[in-house]
């Protein structure tokens, strides 16, 4: 099937699951993700973000996604992650992808909708769903700090200004955690979604106690960012591997590798409830 848009996989404000966005960085992520995606028959997002594009090139990142969504049959959506530059939102349209986030929450309110704005229109031009961010959530911090959380009325003015399809706000989860202890404003989250009319995303999940998915996703988050997490989840299992079976060959350890991280994924969907959604 050909990769869609966010808005084509079948989530929305009102639904009551959230689609899982995964952090690809080779193909052998991309196809773990896709195969938990098959197995519990679940819309998702393929993400490439700027790290992956440095380490594996932007055009080989979307097109081994782009081929191996085609060879599926559930819904698959092709998105960039935290782009701060409009010209690798340009080059990333140009090159199919399906969806794009501008990530401006470092700049001025102002700027940020300026920016935002001109990234919703070069998407929509090609078909493809925009999503911004307002407040921050930033990465490595142990905490964020109550400025940094999303307000309500900054996002309300933002969403209607840029026309953002999603919107990604700070609700207290952390980007890069290796572990999950971090809990979520809940309340602020629920107020979010009563004055927002577009769907919310959660960034920093692998950050987030179970827990709080779980609540996040009954308050209103219908889409979230997982990236560390799996990465943890390959490192290990790869130094335990490497060290039991010193004489295996790699393609097996690779193999067993991808195994574990789509293990891995198929217990956050159903966490996020996308499971049999496709
Ligand atoms: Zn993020």
């Amino acid at each position: 099937m050909n990769p869609c848009n966010l808005n084509q996989l079948g989530v929305d404000r009102e639904s009551r699951w959230a689609v899982g966005h995964f952090n690809i960085h080779n193909q052998e992520f991309t196809r773990a993700v896709v195969r938990a995606a098959e197995q519990e028959r679940s819309p998702v997002i393929l993400a490439v973000g700027m790290m992956s594009i440095k380490y594996m090139g932007l055009a080989p990142l979307i097109s081994s996604c782009r081929l191996i969504a085609q060879e599926t049959e559930v819904p698959v959506a092709v998105h960039l992650d935290h782009a701060r530059d409009l010209e690798v939102v340009r080059r990333a349209l140009d090159l199919g992808i399906n969806s794009v986030m501008f990530d401006g929450s470092s700049l001025s309110f102002e700027e940020n909708v300026a920016k935002t704005t001109e990234v919703v229109r070069m998407a929509h031009d090609c078909g493809a769903t925009a999503e911004g961010e307002i407040g921050i959530v930033p990465h490595g911090t142990a905490r964020v700090s109550t400025e940094d959380m999303t307000d309500p009325s900054r996002a309300v003015e933002f969403a209607g200004k840029t026309g953002v399809d999603f919107l990604a706000v700070s609700l207290g989860s952390v980007h890069g955690m290796k572990t999950a202890g971090t809990s979520l404003n809940q309340d602020l989250l629920k107020k979010l979604h009563e004055q927002i009319q577009v769907p919310l995303v959660l960034h920093g999940a692998s950050g987030v106690v179970d827990d709080h998915l779980k609540a996040a996703v009954a308050n209103g988050i219908r889409k979230i960012n997982v990236n560390t997490g799996l990465k943890v989840v390959l490192k290990s299992f790869l130094r335990t591997r490497l060290v039991d079976e010193p004489d295996s060959d790699l393609l097996a350890d690779l193999d067993q590798g991808m195994g574990a991280v789509c293990t891995a994924v198929v217990s956050k969907m159903r966490l996020f409830g996308s499971s049999n959604k496709a």
